[in-house]
């Protein structure tokens, strides 16, 4: 049977990985800056993170949401305790970030009894149903997704938002702390003061996607908590299992969950309890966050003067180097002549980096000098 074949791919096989580092089926080693879409955020095969599920997995890999699930209260305790978000918010278990969207969308629509949706240009929410028709992106949304009410505004202009939800049937505002598939746009910090209040105003759900922004990335456990902002309802994702599938949603505590109102098979199941508290009790035990921040400025510092370089996007460990060339090429020769992951973005001149959050100054020194010899 052949795969249904909807990725184009680079022609690299990995088979084996460790930290910021992976190797290839010719014994190649590659520095992974990219995490597998900002997925490794403790790093490949870290002792703990294999020691928990393997220890897991000979106890118990999975039973139903039907059945007590301790170790999905101790995941909660943690999650609250390192996010600072403590009992303010319930979490709700599913296994991706598109599902975690769909959630947040609903939950926000069955609160206030409203279904129209504010998305922003160049965001990007997922490829499920609902997630797919809030995002800007045309070619992805099949004519069965293409009927929600949603509507796309420019980022940061809150007079257009303003002017929307005077209308009376928004349910619900998604946007992304920082964008990521979107290259790297951030809203401001008066934009959202701003879009908190006019949404609280006029019973409006703020929905802070932090699928990709979210654990420790920005250098802080939210990077909508360098804006002094909150949220109603918080979907995650990516780092949450370093590689296996959990995601989550945060709900504030001002919305009363009923019996039967969401669910899902695999969320929540043994084994993604075990990832999810091995990733929170190393990003506390090793200080990824802070590891982020110190990289963060070593970087910026060090790339400053490559040549054609425009700016540096982003926050903590999920950054853009913008450049006033497209990357394409770039890339290409980054992977296939220097052994080094990165990604791409929809801006074509902006080369993203999503590295593990315990990445080295000597690892991305190694990615400086590449830069330097190429450009
Ligand atoms: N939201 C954001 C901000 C994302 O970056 C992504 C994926 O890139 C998603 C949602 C969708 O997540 P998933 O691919 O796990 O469904």
């Amino acid at each position: 049977m052949k795969l249904f074949d909807v990725y184009p791919l680079y022609d690299v096989t990995p088979v084996k990985a460790e930290g910021a580092y992976v190797w290839d089926d010719k014994g190649d080693k590659y520095l992974d800056l990219y995490g597998g879409h900002g997925v490794i955020s403790i790093g490949h095969t870290h002792p703990s993170y294999k020691a928990a599920i393997e220890t897991q997995l000979s106890q118990i890999g999975f039973y139903s949401n039907a059945i007590q699930n301790p170790l999905q209260l101790e995941l909660a305790r943690k999650l609250g305790e390192l996010s600072g978000c403590g009992d303010e918010y319930a979490l709700f278990l599913c296994s991706t970030g598109a599902e975690a969207n769909e959630n947040a969308i609903k939950v926000a629509s069955f609160e206030n009894n409203k279904s129209r949706i504010i998305a922003f240009k160049n965001g990007f929410h997922g490829r499920t149903s609902g997630a797919v028709s809030i995002t800007d992106n045309p070619k992805i949304i099949a004519p069965i997704n293409a009927h929600n009410p949603v509507t796309i505004l420019p980022l940061n202009d809150i007079e257009c938002v303003k002017k929307e939800i005077a209308r009376g049937d928004v349910s619900s505002v998604i946007i992304e702390p920082i964008q990521g598939v979107g290259g790297l746009d951030q809203p401001t910090t008066a934009f959202l003061k701003e879009l908190r209040k006019v949404t609280q105003e006029n019973n409006v759900c703020l929905i802070l996607d932090e699928v990709q922004s979210g654990y420790g990335r920005s250098g802080k456990f939210f990077a909508h908590q360098h804006h002094d902002v909150k949220a109603d309802i918080i979907p995650m994702a990516k780092g949450m299992g370093n590689g296996f599938p959990v995601g989550g949603v945060l709900v504030h505590k001002s919305i009363e969950p009923w019996s039967g109102m969401l669910g899902t098979t695999f969320g929540g199941s043994h084994l993604a309890c075990a990832a999810g508290i091995a990733v929170l009790d190393v990003m506390k035990e090793e200080k990824l966050m802070e590891n982020v921040s110190e990289i963060n400025t070593y970087f910026k510092e060090q790339v400053k003067s490559l040549p054609g370089l425009k700016q540096v996007k982003g926050l903590g460990l999920m950054l853009g180097l913008e450049f006033d060339f497209e990357v394409a090429a770039l890339r290409k020769k980054l992977i296939y002549d220097h052994k080094i992951f990165t990604g791409g973005s929809s801006n074509k001149k902006l080369l993203r980096i999503l590295p593990p959050l315990n990445v080295r100054k000597s690892d991305l020194e190694v990615f400086i000098k590449a830069l330097k010899d190429l450009l």
